[in-house]
């Protein structure tokens, strides 16, 4: 553990009910890095996710986000939250606003900012996600791609240190996959730090810094993609490599 890193997840345990989701993790993300986490369906990659960001209480153990141990309420939270920007799997879009007003409205509301100095960076985040054109429709009138493209634009118009994606590209159709990996890896490239639960192996040999396997809870192992991919240490991820490669 660094000086540099910017999350950092100390023996963290959480239960749901008798089911021990989150078994004694450590983790810690340096500035900058992109790490990738992989694992079979139900082995607590979301839960992790969330819990990063407090969506979900831990049990025990100590979450860092940049220096500071996640205080569990109040306004200190919230300022901290939008220091980390989510996409989810479903992109949660605001159906009744336009894409522009979906961009603007954390920054304006939670943030209080000045609607057009907001709107400036919105515009000038959609153009970066390719969606400039688009900006006064309404998600329905959008692909799926497109609109995950804009859920990213929203998470970036908080300005994050850090951006946590949960499968990110899951409910896509195949042919929408490619580009919002295309604006992942650009955010990668650019030194965003970003903790990315994904299937997409191809994203994490060519964007991960390190990939980390989970399954039942734990952390089995870690590794850089070259590593991994090619000399899997535990029998689980080399199951699971297995079956998806
Ligand atoms: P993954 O994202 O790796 O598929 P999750 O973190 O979503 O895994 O879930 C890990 C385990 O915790 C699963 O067995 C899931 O059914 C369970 N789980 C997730 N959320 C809840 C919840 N709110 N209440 C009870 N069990 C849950
Ligand atoms: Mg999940």
């Amino acid at each position: 553990m660094t000086d540099e890193a910017l999350i950092v997840l100390e023996n963290v345990n959480k239960w749901f009910g008798p089911l021990h989701v989150l078994q004694d993790v450590d983790l810690s993300v340096a500035r900058g890095e992109v790490v990738v986490v992989i694992g079979p369906s139900g082995s607590g990659k979301s839960t992790l996710c969330r819990a990063i960001n407090r969506l979900e209480p831990i049990d025990s153990g100590r979450i860092i986000f940049d220096g500071q141990a996640l205080p569990a309420e109040g306004r200190e939270l919230a300022r901290l939250r939008s220091e980390v920007g989510m996409v989810f799997q479903s992109f949660n879009l605001f159906a009744h606003k336009t894409i522009l007003e979906n961009v603007m409205l954390g920054p304006v509301k939670v943030r209080k900012e000045k609607k057009a100095v907001v709107q400036d960076r919105a515009m000038s985040l959609l153009e970066r996600v390719g969606i400039a054109n688009q900006a006064e429709k309404y998600p329905a009138q959008l692909s799926g791609g497109q609109q995950q493209r804009v859920a990213i634009a929203r998470a970036l118009a908080m300005q994050p240190k850090a951006l946590l994606f949960d499968e990110p590209t899951s409910a896509l159709d195949p042919e929408m996959v490619g580009e919002v990996l295309e604006v992942m890896t650009s955010l990668a490239r650019e030194g965003m730090t970003m903790v990315v639960v994904t299937h997409e192996m191809g994203f994490a040999r060519h964007a991960a810094d390190r990939v980390v396997f989970m399954a039942d809870g734990q952390l089995v192992e870690q590794a850089t993609p070259d590593e991994f991919f090619a000399n899997p240490r535990s029998d689980r991820a080399k199951d699971f490599l297995s079956k998806i490669l």
